[in-house]
């Protein structure tokens, strides 16, 4: 008779990949997937670990502007209602308290005339232009996507979690097909299409169902869960907790294979032996430091890509500084070749983000527009952002006091033809391809901190013995 495997069993299979408490392990790179790692590491009783950083901070993507008390995100801003293993974490740091809902408006704007917002706004001569608008994808396709949309997200098996429902999801195809498919082209062109390319994705076939969903979430949710402190606070309290174990400044040239075993790394002060290594870098600095990795690996790791991103925090007078409709956010759409994506409004989240009298307001250039300016002083890059801004919103150039910037040449994560079963393939075989290496990055299930939070964490119960693989 077929019998259900115990957990004692389970765990027995998961000791194939189990490494003693005293073992060596050097984590590369200090995300949220490596330093979820050495926080559930750490909680397991493994202390023998150290972090290695290029950066002179760590946090990753995962990066919150900090100044005087007050705190603004510079990437990641809000924690889904499915992001079960980030939960998880707030709750594990004794962050619970921090977690607070905020109301979330947004509009789309197209050619800097047109706006197209998900809220209500009375304007006749904008609700003619809605309604024109939605006449053309299909009113009752555009409200069974909203419903949907809704539905999905209190949907109890989305509670349970965005990774495992996003992997039952992706299996079924691409974010272009899944709405064509279920609500029509008109939908694709007139609201998916514009969104993704908004926030850097400009193409819906490399983008997955549950991460696409997410996205569509976000802009008809009308509220949502922020970190009072920022997302970026996650990462600090991890950092605080490891202490001397993080060496940032430190970039790994070389994760050393021999015989088939990962062996330690190469920096430019030497070489550093280890029993194990997690590879905790963003997908492509990963093919990077693994010349010598099998194929299966580095053929799936090459399968990603992501579109650069500079995001600008500018700060401004309130008084003068106001969004048109009272949306708290707004997409550009990139297809009418505007160099800017979405923009949010910092005091609309908590009262810890912007001192009294002043605002924030965070707007991101992508690919081309990343691209041209990367070199480029703050000073220009705020030239380019106000000659921009001054087409929708011309009251608030005035109010602009002055511009932070942070560049990630890794913005958000495209999934080419093929990616996500060479990924699967990899997430779940790279042990036996190569001992003692460990990969994980937010690449491994949907491209959200929540999924790189999700393979740091499975990761850590990798080398515990609890799992098999992540
Ligand atoms: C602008 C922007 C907005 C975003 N918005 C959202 C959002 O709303 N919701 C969401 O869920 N996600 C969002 N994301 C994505 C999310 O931030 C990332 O998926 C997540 O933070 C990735 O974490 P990670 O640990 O896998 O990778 P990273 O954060 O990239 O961490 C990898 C670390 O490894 C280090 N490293 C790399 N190579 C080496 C080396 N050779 N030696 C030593 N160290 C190395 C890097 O410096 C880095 O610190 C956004 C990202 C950006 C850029």
């Amino acid at each position: 008779m077929w019998k259900c495997a115990s957990v004692a069993d389970q765990i027995q299979r998961g000791a194939v990949n189990k490494l003693d408490k005293n073992k060596k392990i050097i984590i590369v790179g200090a995300g949220c997937a490596g330093l979820t790692t050495a926080h559930k590491l750490m909680k397991e009783g493994y202390t023998n670990f150290e972090i290695l950083e290029r950066n002179p901070v760590g946090g990753g993507r995962m990066l919150t502007y900090k100044e005087n008390g007050y705190s603004c995100d510079l990437a990641a801003q809000v924690v889904h209602p499915g992001y079960k293993y980030a939960k998880n974490l707030i709750h594990e740091l004794g962050m619970d308290d921090q977690l607070c809902t905020v109301k979330l408006s947004q509009m789309l704007i197209d050619d800097g005339e047109k706006l197209i917002p998900t809220i209500p706004t009375g304007t006749p001569e904008l609700d003619k232009y809605n309604a024109e608008w939605l006449a053309k994808m299909g009113p009752e396709n555009f409200m069974r996507l909203a419903a949907d949309i809704k539905a999905l997200c209190d949907n109890e098996k989305y509670h349970e979690g965005s990774v495992e429902w996003g992997i039952h999801l992706d299996n079924k195809g691409n974010f272009r097909d899944y709405i064509v498919d279920n609500y029509g082209e008109g939908v694709l062109k007139g609201f998916v299409e514009p969104v993704l390319s908004a926030i850097g994705l400009v193409h819906p076939e490399n983008t997955g169902v549950i991460f696409g969903s997410m996205i569509m979430w976000t802009m008809l949710a009308g509220a949502a869960d922020v970190l009072a402190n920022g997302v970026g606070s996650l990462a600090e309290a991890i950092i605080k907790k490891c202490g001397d174990k993080v060496k940032t400044g430190v970039e790994v040239q070389e994760i050393v294979i021999k015989d088939g075993k990962a062996v330690g790394v190469k920096t430019k002060s030497g070489f550093m032996p280890a029993d194990a290594v997690v590879c905790a870098a963003s997908a492509n600095k990963a093919l990077k430091i693994l010349p010598n990795a099998p194929e299966s690996i580095r053929s799936a790791l090459s399968k990603v890509t992501y579109c650069p991103t500079i995001t600008t925090l500018l700060f401004l007078d309130r008084d003068k500084a106001r969004f048109p409709y009272d949306a708290t956010g707004a997409l550009l759409m990139r297809s009418n070749g505007n160099p800017m994506g979405a923009i949010s409004l910092s005091s609309s989240k908590t009262e810890r983000c912007v001192p009294p009298g002043k605002e924030c307001i965070l707007m991101c250039l992508y690919e081309e527009g990343a691209r041209k300016l990367w070199n480029a002083s703050d000073e220009e890059v705020l030239n380019e952002v106000m000659r921009y801004m001054g087409r929708i919103m011309p009251e608030t150039v005035n109010a602009i006091e002055g511009i932070h910037t942070a560049r990630f040449a890794e913005g958000n994560y495209i999934m080419e033809p093929g990616c996500a079963t060479a990924i699967k393939y990899m997430r779940e075989n790279h042990y036996k391809d190569v001992e003692g290496l460990y990969l994980c990055g937010e690449y491994m299930y949907t491209g959200s901190y929540e999924s790189a939070i999700a393979a740091g964490g499975r990761t850590a119960q990798v080398i515990v013995g609890q799992l098999e693989h992540i």
